[in-house]
């Protein structure tokens, strides 16, 4: 039997049949189990921010276990402490810090932490994606998604995405949180106006609620800024808000998540009010540490940002891409037709990783580390790619 054939006889299938077995990384590339190597233009899903096999990151989790791997939150540990110092930092706010093990978590910690204000309603966009326990799941709109498992968590309401006047028409005094996320990524990477996070910070506070924004996806570089929702490219006026859930690029493949609450939200919750046994193990805190010393010291923000536009530009320059969106290396492709399913196997085949977030969208959100040569190699090879998938332009589409 083949490992497809296996995987399908020993795993659920809520994933599908995947497309192929890994078996190692380095850098940007990755290597299947018959010894194909592709350029790795997905990253986990935007988790991957120093690559496969990053030195740093192996030495501290390395390091780490050999000297204390796990303790419960019974303890306290250095790296805890210190990792969550440093995220407070980067968000230049005071505050409090929840450590979870992956999104859904991070965002369950914080859908707790807004029913601590005594109100229930929270404000969501249409087109989130917030995750799929029970809780992330009330909060994510997509309803493929939601049906299979309803009655959900109430009182949540869905407004359009980056439309400000229906956020207002929504939000009122009972309204706990207004919850966003600064570019909608499962959605296929859309960036709200620039106005748009100011104004629902606005509108949260005019009625006493939090503004959550839920930067799993964005956060820790992502767009070349720490955080989106400080990245002037994507965001007007300053916005600080009170919850902001940050995880998968977090330690770059450790399993993390964090539920951050400036000023006096990161009170709300009391002794027994949460928990969990590995959120913010050493190992997992020690790992982050290391991923945002990379991006520090190896100026990796600046590079997220020159990558991001010269991938973005390269692959915009093929007719039959009519839309491409993002920021940093978090980039969103419309196609001129529906066959985004055709173009991450062309995409495959010719050795490159690619997502496809819906039948018109490609999403890229390639690792920090990814080099010159790996994005000449892939815009040199896009047109071929949307060749093979059979593509076509708008005019010959509709023709
Ligand atoms: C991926 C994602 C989540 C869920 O994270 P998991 O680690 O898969 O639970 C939540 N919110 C956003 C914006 C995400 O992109």
């Amino acid at each position: 039997m083949s490992w497809t054939e296996r995987y399908s006889a020993a795993l659920m299938n809520t994933f599908g049949t995947p497309k192929m077995v890994l078996a190692r990384g380095e850098g940007a590339h990755v290597w299947d189990v018959d010894g194909r190597e592709y350029v790795d233009l997905l990253g986990g899903i935007a988790v991957n921010s120093l690559g496969h096999a990053h030195p740093r990151l192996v030495g501290a989790v390395t390091e780490q276990m050999q000297s204390l791997g796990h303790i419960s939150n019974f303890f306290a540990s250095v790296p805890q402490v210190t990792l969550a110092e440093r995220l407070l930092a980067e968000l230049g706010t005071d505050g409090r810090v929840f450590f979870t093990n992956s999104g859904a978590e991070a965002n369950e910690a914080a859908f707790k932490l807004t029913r601590r204000t005594g109100r229930t309603k929270v404000v969501v966009a249409e087109g989130s994606f917030h995750g799929r326990t029970m809780g992330a799941l009330a909060l994510t709109s997509k309803q493929a998604y939601r049906e299979p498992f309803e009655p959900l968590p109430g009182d949540v309401v869905f407004v359009p995405y980056g439309d400000a006047a229906a956020l207002a028409e929504a939000v009122d005094d009972t309204t706990a949180a207004v919850l966003v996320e600064p570019v909608q990524g499962e959605a296929g990477v859309v960036v709200p106006p620039r106005d748009y996070l100011p104004a629902a910070q606005r509108i949260a506070h005019d009625h006493g609620a939090l503004l959550w924004l839920d930067e799993v996806q964005t956060g820790v570089g992502r767009t070349g800024t720490w955080f989106a929702h400080r990245n002037p490219a994507l965001v007007g006026d300053a916005v600080v808000p009170d919850i902001v859930t940050l995880a998968k690029g977090l330690a770059g493949g450790v399993p993390i998540g964090a539920c951050i609450a400036t000023g006096g939200s990161g009170k709300l919750f009391d002794p027994g009010n949460h928990g969990t046994t590995f959120g913010g193990n050493p190992v997992a805190a020690s790992a982050a540490l290391a991923v945002m010393d990379a991006i520090d010291e190896d100026g990796l923000l600046d590079r997220v940002v020159v990558l991001g536009d010269r991938l973005r530009t390269g692959v915009a320059a093929d007719p039959r891409v009519t839309e491409a969106r993002g920021q940093g290396l978090l980039i969103g492709l419309d196609l001129a037709e529906p066959k985004s399913a055709e173009v991450v196997a062309a995409a495959q085949d010719l050795g490159f990783i690619v997502n496809a977030t819906t039948p018109d969208r490609i999403r890229l959100a390639p690792p920090y580390v990814l080099t010159d040569a790996d994005v000449e190699a892939f815009v040199t090879a896009w047109p071929r790619i949307l060749d093979q998938a059979g593509v076509r332009a708008g005019a010959e589409a509709t023709a």
